[in-house]
């Protein structure tokens, strides 16, 4: 429990929130200005922050239950198609610092909406020189 954090206070209850899934590692609820509605979080009851410091079992049941609730927003929603996304830091765009993925149903009048702003290597070389550095870091 971080005293700080909206989401601990979600998960104590301090917070109201419209929750659609809870066991007893993680809880799933609405977010309260979504981007589609029917978008929901999935966080942990423990606060981590960020992805690279939360374990590794956490990690996979959290995904676990992404991956039911966006089945759940294809049935009960008639989604035709699902965001998942999760941000780290404030660079990358996160505001609320307890780790958390976004599940965002999606349907063909909003296509498109969901794309990122491609960029581009200036070159094969220093795509390659990317590759090489992320790989070694992974040995
Ligand atoms: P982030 O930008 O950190 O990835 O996402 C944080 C999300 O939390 C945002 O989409 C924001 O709308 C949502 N959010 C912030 N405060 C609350 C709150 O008090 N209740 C709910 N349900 N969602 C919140
Ligand atoms: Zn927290």
């Amino acid at each position: 429990m971080n005293g700080d954090c909206i989401f601990c206070k979600i998960v104590n209850d301090q917070m109201p929130s419209s929750r659609v899934y809870e066991d007893s590692e993680v809880i799933a609820f609405l977010d309260i200005a979504p981007v589609a509605k029917g978008h929901v979080l999935v966080i942990p009851r423990e606060h981590y922050d960020p992805i690279t410091a939360t374990p590794d079992a956490v990690l996979g049941h959290l995904i676990q239950v992404v991956k039911r609730v966006a089945e759940a927003q294809g049935n009960a929603l008639g989604a035709d198609g699902i965001n998942v996304s999760q941000a780290n830091g404030r660079c990358a765009g996160q505001v609320v610092p307890h780790i958390h993925f976004h599940v965002i149903p999606r349907s063909d009048q909003t296509a498109g909406q969901s794309k990122w702003a491609p960029k581009r290597y200036a070159d094969h070389e220093e795509m390659a020189s990317f590759a090489k550095k992320i790989r070694a870091a992974l040995q």
